[in-house]
Formats: C-alpha cells, sequence, structure tokens
C-alpha cells in the first residue's frame, strides 16, 4: 500500500463465508465527482450477510456496508452536488444519471450503474497489501472513511443523528418506499408485513401514515412483534402458532388485504402473503431470496382467487425510491417527531464488534445494529 490517499481501518471481506475481520485498507484520494467520506455511522443490513454468506453479487475482496451517514471531507474536481462539511447520507443505488430512466427520475431502475466506476487506467478507489478491493453498492460502509460517487449521496440536516441517518438509505427508503412509491397504500386500506425488522417495521410506520387501518404484522419473534405494535401495527400475528393467511382473513373480515408485503425471502412465505390477499390485492416481494427458490402459482379459481380476484404479484427495488426526494423527506419527518427511527437502532456497536453483531442479527434478535465512529475532526 504506497501512494497517496488515506490508511483506514476497514472491514475487507476476502471469500465467500468469512468472518467479518477488521483490517487496514487504503482509500485514494478523490478524482472526477468522488466524494470522500467520513463514515460516523454504519448500518448492519441483512443484504451485506446475504452477500457474504452465499457470494452472490460479491466480487471478492470487497468492503461490504451500504449504509452509510458521515461528513464529507474531500471531494474531486467534478462534484458539483455535494461540498465539503456536507452532512450526508449515501443511497444503496447507483444511478449514472444519463440513462432514461434516470432521467424520468426512475433512479432505482438505471440501465448503467457501472457509469458511476472509476476507469480501467485510474488507480483503484481501495486497496489492500494483497491488490485492490471492491465496494457493496459503490460504497463499501464498513470503514472509517469511504470514498464514493456524489451521484449515491444526498446531503441533509446536520440536527439529524448520524446512526438513525445512516438506516435511511436502505432500511427506511426500502419499508417506505415499497409502501408509498410501489403499492400506493390509500387511507383505509389493510395491508400485512411479513418480516418485522428492519425494512418491515418502516412499512408499518409508514403504511399507519398512509391512513392505512389494518396493519397486521407477521413474525416468529415475540419481540419483533412488540415492536410491530409500538410502529403502529393494529394486529400481529406469530405465524409459529397457526394458519396464519386464515387469522388473516378473520381480522379483514373475510375481505383479505389489498397489499402483502413480504421482507423475508422464504417461498413458504410469499405462498402465505399470497393466501392472504382479498380482491385485487398484490403481493410485494421486497426481502432477497436464495438463488434457485421458486414460489408455486396455481391460478385458476379452483386452487385460489389469483385469476377471478385480479391479484398480482411483483418484485420490488429499494421501494423504488428517488431517493434525491425520499431521503430529505424522512429525515424532515423524523426531525419533526414523526417518523420513528430511534427505536429501529437497537443498538451502536464499534467496527470491531462487527462480527458478534451480524450473528446477533441473523438470530433475529434486534431490529438493527449500527456501527458508530468517533468524530475525528
Ligand atoms: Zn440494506
Ligand atoms: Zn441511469
Amino acid at each position: 500500500m504506497t501512494g497517496k490517499g488515506f490508511v483506514v481501518r476497514a472491514v475487507v471481506t476476502r471469500k465467500t463465508g468469512q468472518s467479518f475481520e477488521v483490517s487496514e485498507v487504503r482509500i485514494a484520494e478523490p478524482i472526477g465527482q468522488e466524494v470522500l467520506v467520513e463514515v460516523r455511522a454504519s448500518g448492519l443490513c441483512h443484504s451485506d450477510i446475504s452477500v457474504a454468506r452465499t457470494g452472490m453479487g460479491g466480487d471478492w475482496p470487497m468492503v461490504l456496508g451500504h449504509e452509510i451517514a458521515g461528513v464529507v471531507v474531500a471531494v474531486g474536481p467534478s462534484a458539483s452536488r455535494i461540498k465539503v462539511g456536507d452532512h450526508v447520507v449515501a443511497a444503496a443505488l447507483r444511478p449514472c444519471g444519463q440513462c432514461s430512466a434516470c432521467l424520468k427520475g426512475a433512479v432505482w431502475s438505471c440501465s448503467q450503474p457501472n457509469a458511476l466506476d472509476r476507469d480501467s487506467e485510474d488507480a483503484p478507489r481501495l486497496e489492500d497489501k494483497h491488490g485492490p478491493v471492491g465496494q457493496m453498492q459503490g460504497l463499501g460502509g464498513f470503514a472509517e472513511k469511504a470514498l464514493v460517487h456524489e451521484n449515491q449521496l444526498v446531503s441533509i440536516d446536520p440536527a439529524m443523528p448520524f446512526a438513525q441517518a445512516s438506516i435511511i438509505g436502505c432500511a427506511v427508503a426500502t419499508g417506505g418506499g415499497v409502501v408509498l412509491n410501489v403499492a400506493k397504500v390509500q387511507p383505509g386500506e389493510s395491508v400485512a408485513v411479513f418480516g418485522c425488522g428492519g425494512v418491515g417495521l418502516n412499512a408499518i410506520q409508514v403504511a399507519a401514515m398512509a391512513g392505512a387501518t389494518r396493519i397486521i404484522g407477521v413474525d416468529i419473534q415475540p419481540d419483533k412483534l412488540e415492536l410491530a405494535k409500538k410502529f403502529g401495527a393494529t394486529d400481529v400475528i406469530d405465524s409459529t402458532t397457526g394458519d396464519t393467511a386464515e387469522v388473516i382473513h378473520q381480522l379483514t373480515g373475510s375481505q383479505g388485504v389489498q397489499h402483502a408485503f413480504v421482507m423475508v425471502g422464504v417461498p413458504q412465505v410469499t405462498q402465505t402473503a399470497l393466501q392472504s390477499l382479498g380482491q385485487s390485492g398484490t403481493v410485494y416481494l421486497v426481502g432477497g431470496m436464495s438463488p434457485g427458490s421458486e414460489v408455486a402459482l396455481r391460478p385458476s379459481p379452483g386452487d385460489s382467487l389469483l385469476l377471478p380476484f385480479q391479484q398480482g404479484i411483483r418484485g420490488t427495488w429499494l421501494g423504488s425510491s428517488n431517493f434525491y426526494h425520499d431521503i430529505p423527506m424522512y429525515v424532515d419527518l423524523y426531525l419533526q417527531g414523526r417518523l420513528n427511527l430511534d427505536d429501529l437502532v437497537s443498538r451502536t456497536i464499534s467496527i470491531d464488534d462487527i462480527d458478534e453483531a451480524y450473528e446477533e442479527l441473523e438470530r433475529g434478535s434486534i431490529a438493527r445494529s449500527v456501527i458508530t465512529f468517533p468524530a475525528k475532526s
């Protein structure tokens, strides 16, 4: 590791199945539209575990972590939106800003996210003693600093605490976005949320904000069901105790729900969500499923109500969030006391405790841990 740049502590994952360990990487100085962020908080999301455990979406070695909040300490010569000193939140999307999807604001559907990468003749953004190191989603948040293209960042009100801010870019944008932008939940509608972790709890509180009258939280952990109530669930179901779809139909006066959000990537849960739908209801797939997963569909009237009741099932990606608009909105709602992020940050940890915290998250016992870093300057 020679040359210009900054040596920082970071969690470098070298191979599939490896535990999370802290080492050192050298981060290059920003060029072009790059921005160097002093990371002050970095959320632990399930997606990092699935990449670490399965290798899917990963190109080793890589620094995982994609829920970043921090302070800008340097910018490249072409950066224009983001300035030194800005407090920023990163989004787990890489919008090029040029393609037709980006130009119409559908940044979650960008057709050329790799346009934000460095050119091949440039030095790598990150390297360690073994060679170049990649960044998950162009971010690499499990590090003291992150070098990020400015298209992935949004400046926020400095009154916003970093730990709460960090989870907006993924957990909040996904859970809130799928309710507001994808399902467009209307006042008086009924929803069911399968999986009451970080993303699910946000879907619940935003559905409450949108005026849904019946909000049913489903999980297998009693602690999470208690949290679901706190976030606005009108009813909760422990899915280990009986026929969840039947209970949902009972709770909704045999109507079923209009919207069923599946936050956990388990085919059986998706089946239950389909069985919970009412007339014209839709299942939204939010949580990542493991490769090769299949969900059986029996659309004929004798087997299910899918066809005559005009029900649907659709995939979603980061809640169809135009984060340039949505992140400041969630910050405002938090600062006004209308969005609960404090109870989502179960605890803050040091980067050295990341492996243990991920084991805890995998056991499903907590909503969210966030790594925090003390201010350097
Ligand atoms: Zn995430
Ligand atoms: Zn684009």
